[in-house]
């Protein structure tokens, strides 16, 4: 058999047409979101005053397989895809492992992140709909610089509310927003009703993803013309990200590879949701069985640590309330460099799969994290993001266990980002100045005590 190459390409026609929906496959359809004030499912109507209405009708359909991806949309695809699907010879060699490891790269595009593919999607479905502008909240900076991308191509306003740590400790990310056009405020501010209220319940307060998208809900509900979107968590946001997936898998199918293992880090899910769902078709179909594994930090476990309940969505409450593993939606996390990581909830789909048994979950601490990103660096050039050096993490425990057992086992996991605006990071990491706060589990119950009652 001829060599796998370093770097398997697909060519621009191969871009996938159609977005898979894995909800059309599951058994258990994952819960509906519901009001906050009455605790009742969301209706269509209630959704579209906040989200556009061709994303309400993707957030709710639990049986379409395929939606036909807008030749809009695949033509901006084309920029920045097929994304490349590495194989990792050089750090098979590093671990001497007999295990194959690959990785579908996600970074090659000035957003930086896998966060592009669905930004550009919702913008292109608030355009259609004619709307001037849509709101959102970024802690870290990548969702609102994908978003700002998407929209400055559109010609759509775009208003990110910016956690007020990240908005100070990254002016590079706000600059990259504002050279696309967006308007950046620190949150919780005094533009809306919420930012105020937390603003006099907290003071100094540094905020939260929480507090910020509270801030955004309510500035898109109180403007005409505007609405909401959301970068990770929501369905609609997996199935724009199953391009991910698909594109993996028909780059293996043209090699005749099967993957054993399939590992993506975990925020809200919206990567991981993407990159497993074809493999998870096939296994929930029957056809095929792949061990999938979610990585999460150790500060922030909502899977292996938190609870399945409906939750809110928001510090403010305002947002739906969604059934997911949650730590709560008060639960501020300890400083953690992998800012995209560090939401209290999860995606209801994986929530569901992984409720189901159908994948797994593991945590780690940052500095275990940090390790393997470097390592990483080194011997495969690409400068990681810490959140996806989760997944290097947990897809170099795999290739050791196989070190010992002898199986040469498939893992292919999902890098979705650079790591250039992290640096600050790798800096505390490279002084010995990196900590690994764990939360106890009394603090993670005081937390779950407070979940809303709902059943
Ligand atoms: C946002 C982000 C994540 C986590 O978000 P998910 O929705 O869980 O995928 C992971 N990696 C990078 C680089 C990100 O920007």
């Amino acid at each position: 058999m001829s060599k796998i190459p370093y770097k398997i390409y697909l060519e621009e026609k191969e871009i996938p047409k159609v977005w898979y929906n894995v909800r059309a496959d599951m058994k258990n359809k994952p819960a509906p979101l519901l009001n906050p004030a009455t605790l009742e499912p969301m209706k269509p109507e209630e959704l579209c005053g906040v989200f556009c209405e061709e994303l309400v009708k993707q957030e709710m359909d639990d049986n379409t397989a395929y939606f036909e991806i807008p030749e809009e949309i695949r033509d901006f695809y084309k920029m920045y895809r097929p994304s490349p699907l590495m194989r990792a010879y050089r750090l098979e060699e590093k671990l001497q492992t007999p295990a194959k490891i690959y990785y579908k790269f996600e970074g090659n595009n000035t957003s930086g992140s896998h966060k592009l593919n669905s930004a550009i999607a919702q913008a292109y479905y608030a355009k259609k709909q004619g709307l001037t502008g849509v709101t959102t909240e970024t802690g870290a900076g990548q969702w609102g610089t994908a978003l700002s991308m998407a929209c400055s191509y559109f010609d759509l306003d775009c208003k990110v509310y910016m956690v007020k740590v990240s908005y100070e400790q990254k002016p590079f990310r706000r600059e990259v927003m504002r050279t696309y056009g967006a308007s950046v405020t620190p949150s919780p501010s005094e533009e809306t009703q919420v930012g105020r209220k937390i603003l006099a319940e907290h003071p100094g307060t540094t905020g939260s993803l929480g507090c910020a998208i509270s801030e955004a809900v309510e500035k898109a509900t109180t403007t005409p013309g505007y609405r909401y979107v959301l970068g990770s968590v929501l369905n609609q946001v997996l199935l724009h990200q199953s391009v991910i997936g698909l594109e993996t898998k028909a780059a293996l199918d043209k090699y005749d590879i099967k993957a054993d293992i399939i590992i993506g880090c975990a925020g809200g899910g919206s990567n991981l949701g993407g990159l497993i769902s074809p493999f998870m078709g096939d296994k929930l179909r029957g056809e095929a069985d792949y061990r999938i594994i979610a990585v999460e930090p150790a500060s922030c476990p909502s899977f292996t640590r938190g609870k399945f309940a409906y939750d809110f969505c928001d510090t403010g409450m305002v947002c739906p309330l969604a059934k997911m593993y949650t730590l709560g939606s008060d639960f501020i996390p300890a400083p953690n460099h992998a800012g995209g990581l560090r939401y209290h909830g999860m995606s209801s789909i994986l929530s569901q799969l992984y409720h189901d048994g159908l994948m797994e979950a593991v945590s780690y601490k940052q500095t275990e994290v940090f390790e393997a990103a470097e390592i990483f660096a080194r011997v495969e050039g690409i400068l990681p993001a810490p959140e996806s050096s989760h997944a290097i993490r947990a897809a170099m425990d795999e290739a050791l266990k196989c070190c010992e057992t002898g199986e040469e086992k498939t893992i292919v996991f999902g890098l979705t980002g650079t790591g250039y605006f992290d640096m600050v990071a790798y800096e505390k990491f490279h002084n010995g100045q990196m900590s690994d706060y764990v939360p106890t589990d009394e603090e993670i119950q005081s937390y779950l005590d407070k979940l809303p009652k709902t059943e």
